[in-house]
Parts: C-alpha cells; structure tokens; sequence
C-alpha cells in the first residue's frame, strides 16, 4: 500500500476528469515542511505559529519571528505559505504565558481574543509577517473570529503595523487575508466579514467542538463528536457557497479535510483546497484521483438530505468501497 502510494507522488493532483485539486499541509515545523515538500504538496495550507513557542522558554520577538517565518517561506520557493496568528488558550497552552486559570477554556480566551487582550504580541507577529511578505507569497488568516467586528480591530491593527514600518523605512508586501471558520458564529455571519477577505478556511475541529458544544479534548465523549453529522455538513455548504458568491476560494484545514473518506463528498459541495497533516497527503490524492466530479456533486446533495448519522455514513460509503 505504501509503495502504491508513493508511486503518486510525482502525479498530477487532478479529479479523473480533470479537476486541479491543491492539496496543501498542515505545519508546525520545518521538518513538516521538508515532509510537504517531499511528497510534492501544494504549499502550507496552516502553519500552526503557537507551536512554535510551545517550549520556549520566553517569547519571540519580531526579529526572531521574522528569520523564522522567513526560513519556512524560502524553503516553499513559491508555493503559497498559509500563516495563522497565534491560537494561544484552550488546548494550546504556551509555556512561556501564564495564562489565566478559567473554567471554560475552550470558551475563553482564546484565538483572536487572546490577542486583543494582548496586543504587543500580536503586533510583532504583523509586523514580521508584513516584512516576510516583501519575499514572497503570504496569506494570513486568523483564529476564533466570529464577528466583523473582530475583524476591524484585526484591519486596524495591521494597518497601523504597515504606516509603522514605512515610518521605519522597512518594506512590506502585501498579503492575502483570511479567515479559519471554526465557529458557528463566524459560519452565519460570513457575508459580514467576506467583502473584507480574499478567502476563507473552514476549522472543522473546533467547528466541530463548538457546533455539537463536545470538547474535543475529551475522549470520553467522542460519541457526541462525530467526524461528520448533519449540522457540520450544513455550515460547511453555507460557508463554501457564501464564500463563492463573493469569487472567493475555500480552504480547509481541520482533520475532515484529511479524512479519505470525505475527500468525494467535499469535492462535490465545492471545497476549492484541502490542507491536511503532511502524512495524509498521498491517501487523500488516490481519492481526488479517483473521484469524478459530477458524481461528487451527487453525493453531495444526498448527504445534504440525510438527517440521521448513520445515513450520512452510508452515503459516502459507497465512494470507498471502489479502493478498500
Ligand atoms: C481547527 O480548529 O479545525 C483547526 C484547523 O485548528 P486547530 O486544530 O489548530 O484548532
Ligand atoms: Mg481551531
């Protein structure tokens, strides 16, 4: 099966009847990237900038962010380098923070929030980002946003890192802007935020948590976490259509974009990028390779009907009986 695998490394990633499909990687590291480049994916999808700093034993400054980000964009030589700001709180804990002691972590301060009470932080990481984009092609997308907003604090916070490298005589490029859609909120407000966006990325692991309010951390009640149920494929189509409305592509990089057994149905709701652990990459290029975009688009609308979990698992079984 590996060697099967392997054998797709230098294949086009294409549906069967032609579909370019970029399949992209979720990143901690450089090592992940040197795995990325290995198996021939299409760019960094996420890289995880709160990973960086789990152990350290103090926080980077914007000189240290810079060389680091820069590193991982000139090991990408051009292809696309997707940065999310820091996700520090909840599941992510950073050392080097003494992060409050709350009762609801993953409903606390987190994400985007995190950042605004802290800010110094938050502006250094802009301004690197914003010097790294002079080299190449960055998009950057923030977490846990669920109102616009958030997201003119996030505008006005980039715009005043931009008036403060020019007054610096530093340069900075421009970059493309997103958002991770990882809340039922940011979901039903998208039309709010995507006149302000070149894309968005659908979160499917906090998505998950906060649709089916199950704390992901929790194994004990992974019953109350289906990889896929009825509500989470209707955000999903409500986010990729409104997405499209306004000419703007759709990512994904939560774990259900590195499930196989997803890869058809998400085709066929109108999922423009994927981007997934790096070891997933191969398994899911066999299923964009072996998927036929129109008869993607039918499981799709039948998924879209099913109103009961195990209905929606034997509506996109039948995709993966042609290669298990
Ligand atoms: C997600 O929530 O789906 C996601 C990609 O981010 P993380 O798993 O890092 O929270
Ligand atoms: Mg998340």
């Amino acid at each position: 099966r590996q060697d099967a695998l392997a054998e797709l490394i230098d294949r086009e990633c294409v549906t069967r009847d032609g579909t370019p499909v970029p399949l992209l990687a979720n990143v901690g590291c450089k090592a992940d990237i040197d795995q990325l480049l290995a198996l021939n994916g299409a760019g960094v999808g996420l890289l995880r900038t709160e990973l960086m700093l789990l152990n350290a034993e103090q926080l980077p400054d914007e000189e240290e962010q810079y060389k680091a980000y820069l590193d991982c964009l000139l090991q990408l030589d051009g292809k696309p380098f997707t940065v999310r700001t820091m996700d520090i709180g909840a599941d992510k804990v950073v050392a080097a923070l003494k992060l409050p002691k709350e009762p609801n972590p993953a409903l606390g301060l987190r994400g985007i929030r995190y950042s605004y009470t802290h800010p110094d932080l938050f502006r250094s990481q802009l301004r690197a980002l914003l010097r790294v984009a002079n080299h190449g092609p960055v998009r950057l997308m923030f977490p846990m946003i669920n109102q616009v907003e958030e997201l003119d604090w996030v505008l006005t916070e980039l715009e005043s890192c931009r008036q403060l490298l020019l007054q610096n005589e530093q340069g900075y490029g421009e970059i493309a802007l997103g958002i991770v859609v990882e809340t039922p909120a940011a979901a039903l407000n998208l039309e709010s935020m995507l006149p302000e966006l070149d894309f968005i990325s659908i979160g499917t692991n906090d998505l998950t948590q906060y649709t089916m309010a199950a704390d992901r951390m929790q194994p004990e009640i992974t019953r109350a976490f289906p990889t896929l149920s009825p509500p989470l494929l209707r955000l999903i189509k409500h986010c990729i259509d409104a997405a499209h409305q306004y000419g703007l592509p759709v990512s994904m990089c939560g774990e259900l974009a590195g499930n196989p057994q997803a890869t058809a149905l998400l085709l066929g709701l109108g999922l423009d990028e994927f981007s997934l652990s790096p070891s997933g990459l191969l398994e899911v290029k066999a299923k964009v390779l072996e998927t036929d975009m129109e008869a993607a688009g039918l499981i799709a609308e039948k998924a879209l009907k099913c109103r009961r979990l195990d209905e929606l698992k034997a509506c996109i079984a039948p995709v993966n009986s042609t290669s298990d």
